[in-house]
């Protein structure tokens, strides 16, 4: 989610507040992943060090079937919780692409998603604001 899941809305990380088993949000994320037989690599964006080692350990803490019935119900929820926050269900998939009157589509339609997501309507305007044309 472009450097979201770090940051949650307050709704979603209430829900990740009462997970018995103690996570950071990101932490979630990569568990999941690990959690799946069909992956062995998992490639995540680190800009310090201090990302690198907890990626590091949650790597370390990982494996095939380590998430309990219980944690892959509450990511569920939280999938759920995340889709009901974005208003315009847009996959970025870019079929609409290219515009002929040269809007990028799934970029505003993420801005509003955001936007709404953390109530923070002014800050959509503000980053659309440096929407270059496409
Ligand atoms: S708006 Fe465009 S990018 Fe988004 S789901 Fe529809 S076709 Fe795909």
């Amino acid at each position: 989610m472009g450097g979201r899941l770090v940051n949650p809305p307050e709704s979603i990380q209430q829900m990740w507040d009462g997970a018995q088993k103690k996570r950071a949000s990101a932490d979630w994320a990569l568990q999941w992943l690990w959690n799946q037989p069909e992956v062995s690599v998992v490639l995540s964006g680190m800009s310090t060090l201090e990302q690198v080692q907890q990626n590091l350990a949650s790597a370390d803490a990982s494996g095939v079937n380590v998430l309990t019935e219980q944690e892959l119900a509450l990511i569920g929820r939280v999938r759920e919780k995340y889709r009901e926050l974005a208003p315009i269900p847009c996959t970025q998939c870019g079929y609409c692409l290219p515009c002929p009157n040269g809007v990028f589509i799934p970029r505003n339609f993420t801005l509003y998603n955001v936007g709404a997501m953390y109530s923070r309507p002014e800050n959509a305007r503000s980053w659309y604001g440096f929407l270059a044309d496409r």
